[in-house]
Parts: C-alpha cells; sequence; structure tokens
C-alpha cells in the first residue's frame, strides 16, 4: 500500500490534519490507528449500565477561529453551555477555585499560613529555577504546602524539583497580594467563573462525538486495528502488527514520540534513543461512578480538585451536568468521573484503584457511606500515557529528535507526538494537524507547535 502522506493515530491532531489534507483537495492519505474506535485520549466511552464516559474531564478552551468554526459545523445546535465552576476540597471544606483568591472558606490557622507565605519578605526573591521553586515564589510556602504541591504531585505524579514551569502561561492565575487580603477581609468570593467563562458540550455520545462526527469525513482513508511497530525512514515505509506495510513520502506521527525515536525507527540512531529516554509522563486510570439521585446531591460545580491524601483522585468531573444524556437516566442519576495519576515516582496498584476510589469519594463527602453498595455503574479506562510532563530535559530532547526526523520526511505532532503540554489540548493538536496539513500543501508555516 501506498500514499503520499501516512498519519500514525486517529486522535485530534491525525483527524484535524486528515481532514484539512482533504479539504485542500489532497486524496492520497491513510490514517492508520491502533484502536477499533477513533478519538484518542479525547475518545468516550458507553458503559453497559448506559453511562457515557471521557477519558477524563475535558472541556473545549477554543484559541483558533478555525476550530471554533469546526465545532459549529460539526455538532451545530447539538451542544449545551455550561459556567465553568470548579471547586478545591481541602481541610474538610470547599474552597472555590482559584484557592488564592478564596482561603477565606479556609480554617483561621490555615488563612494566616497562606497570607504569611504571601508576605514579600517570606517568598523567594530570585527567579525559580524549576517548578518547586515558582511554587515558592509565585505562591509562597503556605499555599504550596496547602494546596500548589500536593496538588501538583497528584496530577503529575512528579517531583516539581524534576519540571520547567515555562508551561504554565494562562493556565494557572497568578496572585495578587493586595486581592487575596481585600477577599478575606471584605469576605468577597472571587471565582474565575463569570459570563464569559463557559464552555460548550456535546448533547450526546460525550466529547469522543466531536471526534466520531470528524472521522466520518474521512472515514475512507482511516484503517483501524492496524498498530505501527517498525518505521523505516530510509524505504518511507511503516509496518504494523497485524501486517500492513504502508509507503510514504510524508509521514505524520501522533503517537508517543518517545516510542517513535526510542524504539521504531529501523535505522538505529543513539542520539535520538537517549533523548527519547529523557521524556517524562505520566499515566491515568480514569474511574466513572455512577449512582441514583437523591435530591440534595446535585450541585452545579464542573469539576473538583483534590489535593489531600483522603482521595487517591486528584480530580472529579460531575459528568451528569455536563450532558443529562452522560447518565443512563438523565436527570435521575449522577455521573462522577474520577482522575488518578501514577508513574514511577508515584507507583498505584491498579487493581486497588477503584476501590480506593469509592471510598475516597466517601471521604470526600461527595458519597455516603451506605451507599457504597448500592452503585448503578463502576466503569474504568487506564491510560498509560496520560500527561506529557514539561520536565526539565524535555526540550532538549525535543531539540535533538524533531529537526532529525524532519530531514527525513517525518514530522511529529499532538499531544505525545510532541510531547508539549503548553500546546496538548484539543485545539491545540487539531490546529497543529491543520498546520501540518498546510505546511504540506501550501507550504505555510506552522505557527502552534514548535520546539527549541
Ligand atoms: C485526563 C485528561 C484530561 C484532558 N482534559 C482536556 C480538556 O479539558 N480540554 C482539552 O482540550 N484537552 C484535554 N485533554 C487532552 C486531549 O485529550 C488531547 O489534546 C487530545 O486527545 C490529543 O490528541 P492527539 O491526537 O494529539 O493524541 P491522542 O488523543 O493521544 O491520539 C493519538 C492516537 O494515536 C493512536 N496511536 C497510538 N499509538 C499508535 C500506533 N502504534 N499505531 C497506530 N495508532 C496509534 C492512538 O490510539 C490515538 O488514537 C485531556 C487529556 C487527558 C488524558
Amino acid at each position: 500500500m501506498k500514499a503520499k502522506y501516512v498519519i500514525i493515530g486517529a486522535g485530534p491532531t491525525g483527524l484535524g490534519a486528515a481532514n484539512r489534507l482533504r479539504e485542500l483537495g489532497e486524496d492520497s492519505f491513510i490514517v492508520l490507528e491502533r484502536h477499533a474506535y477513533v478519538g484518542g485520549l479525547a475518545a468516550s466511552f458507553r458503559d453497559e449500565a448506559g453511562f457515557t464516559w471521557d477519558i477524563g474531564g475535558h472541556v473545549v478552551f477554543s484559541h483558533y477561529n478555525y476550530f471554533d468554526d469546526l465545532m459549529d459545523e460539526l455538532l451545530g445546535g447539538e451542544r449545551l453551555e455550561h459556567e465553568r465552576e470548579s471547586w478545591v476540597r481541602v481541610c474538610k471544606t470547599w474552597v472555590p477555585y482559584p484557592f488564592q483568591n478564596n482561603i477565606r472558606h479556609l480554617p483561621k490557622d490555615i488563612r494566616w499560613k497562606c497570607v504569611q507565605g504571601l508576605l514579600p519578605e517570606n517568598r523567594l526573591q530570585r527567579q525559580p529555577k524549576n517548578f518547586s521553586e515558582w511554587i515558592d515564589y509565585v505562591f509562597g510556602a503556605g499555599i504550596g504546602e496547602i494546596f500548589m504541591r500536593p496538588y501538583n504531585f497528584k496530577v503529575w505524579a512528579t517531583p516539581p524539583e524534576l519540571m520547567q514551569y515555562s508551561w504554565i502561561g494562562e493556565r494557572v492565575s497568578i496572585i495578587d497580594l493586595k486581592k487575596v487580603l481585600e477577599n478575606l477581609i471584605l469576605e468577597h468570593d472571587d471565582v474565575a467563573w463569570g459570563p464569559n467563562n463557559t464552555f460548550k458540550f456535546p448533547l450526546h455520545g460525550g466529547t469522543g462525538e466531536i471526534f466520531r462526527r470528524l472521522a466520518a469525513r474521512v472515514e475512507d482513508c482511516i484503517h483501524r486495528n492496524q498498530e505501527v511497530f517498525a518505521v523505516d525512514w530510509d524505504a518511507k515505509k511503516v509496518t504494523t502488527a497485524q501486517g500492513l506495510e504502508v509507503e510514504y513520502e510524508y509521514l505524520l506521527n501522533t503517537a508517543p514520540l518517545d516510542l517513535l525515536a526510542g524504539q521504531w525507527l529501523k535505522q538505529k540512531d543513539d542520539v535520538m534513543v537517549n533523548a527519547a529516554a529523557d521524556f517524562s509522563r505520566n499515566g491515568v486510570f480514569v474511574a466513572g461512578i455512577g449512582l441514583d439521585t437523591r435530591d440534595h446531591e446535585v450541585n452545579s460545580r464542573c469539576w473538583m480538585y483534590f489535593p489531600e491524601s483522603d482521595s487517591p483522585f486528584y480530580r472529579v468531573t460531575n459528568f451528569h451536568n455536563y450532558s443529562p444524556n452522560n447518565v443512563a437516566r438523565p436527570e435521575k442519576q449522577l455521573g462522577f468521573m474520577c482522575e488518578t495519576s501514577f508513574s514511577e515516582h508515584k507507583p498505584e496498584n491498579l487493581d486497588q484503584l477503584m476501590d480506593r476510589t469509592v471510598q475516597g469519594l466517601v471521604n470526600t463527602t461527595m458519597l455516603e457511606g451506605k451507599r457504597t453498595a448500592d452503585l448503578a455503574t463502576k466503569w474504568s479506562i487506564t491510560e498509560e500515557y496520560g500527561y506529557p510532563v514539561p520536565c526539565l530535559k524535555r526540550d532538549s530532547a525535543l531539540g535533538a529528535i524533531q529537526p532529525r526526523l524532519e530531514a527525513k520526511g517525518i514530522f511529529s505532532r499532538g499531544r505525545f507526538g510532541g510531547w508539549k503540554y503548553e500546546v496538548a489540548n484539543m485545539d491545540h493538536s487539531v490546529m497543529q494537524g491543520v498546520e501540518w496539513a498546510q505546511r504540506m500543501v501550501l507550504a505555510e508555516p506552522e505557527t502552534t507547535y514548535s520546539w527549541g
């Protein structure tokens, strides 16, 4: 088999690329996908009890007109709009997010600890060298101890000393000490959600519906259940475990870059193999817990953060609030989607995680203890590649690998293909695929993804 463009992976990046190639009038392309389903980490699943689950809470934060227009075309009016509303569970209470602006909800001694850490003389006085120092520099020791350190370790499963902080950008709201004190003394709530802080979610089928519909546009070119395991960059050929051999002129890889650079290439290149070993990632276990509603349990929260050790999960999404169709009996059931990370730095016994998740819901008052035997469903999925960790060696690894691949007509983009967390959301991923296609066909420069 032969095609001008071969794309590994039918996730948002691969589908964005394939769809754009078709829009640009290019028909010689093939997408190889190892699973029977499309959408990658943005796929959704319907369980046997009739509940729909994403692979962790997915919310579209678009930065692009092209992406917005694509969503409109794919979903039209079949979307619901919600205000973002998130909370932090800490010290046996709920604090609205952003945490630092709402510390008035904490016990008094903890409030004082947070404020003390924020006083200028108690903050790190020089530029931070890593994410751990950045936490002290920006948030101070108090908020660091109560929220930032434990929460981030639970998410990243990586010590913050091993991480850079260049990825933070708009993701964490930075501290304004005056505002913190004003809110504390005048007892104001300062919440990140407001009239403009909304997101849209598919009415049916979860986040994955977006990508099922996108895939339908290029279905004739998608080869499902084809797992690439070898790439020969001289012969310009990829091979799948199922025995398919495909020749290409240009290859777009959206599967994990450490596998491509470290394992799949026939031509072993020590620089690339060593650089591939410098990448860092976590895995994510997602548990979907469904139960019948009791009136008092329904709240408007979208998602909640859990920094403390009374639960294994770092985040729970009230998935029933995203669409009534995410549960089997709309309005009558709840769907909690709970995410727990793991890594070499934070090993977890996956066999125990479902039970620990249910107990964690009890410990954090999300679930009454007596109801644990009465759940409507327990669903789970484990992803070995969850978050591409912005580790200290990441940029040098990308700088070693990407130019070598491109010199051979191989482009690696997307969440794990590009391994840059700061551009690893769905909108970024789709656009990396789109911009790659435009580069190939129109010779336009890519703007979302770069390295070095
Ligand atoms: C827990 C969690 C929460 C998230 N929350 C959000 C959010 O709120 N908002 C947001 O915008 N984004 C969110 N994301 C990110 C979002 O899922 C990604 O942006 C998106 O899925 C990345 O698309 P991709 O195509 O680059 O990679 P992937 O989704 O990983 O797709 C890669 C594809 O390649 C396939 N593949 C891998 N190896 C092979 C192989 N050997 N052969 C053939 N095919 C292969 C995979 O099966 C997959 O289909 C979240 C991700 C996670 C894990």
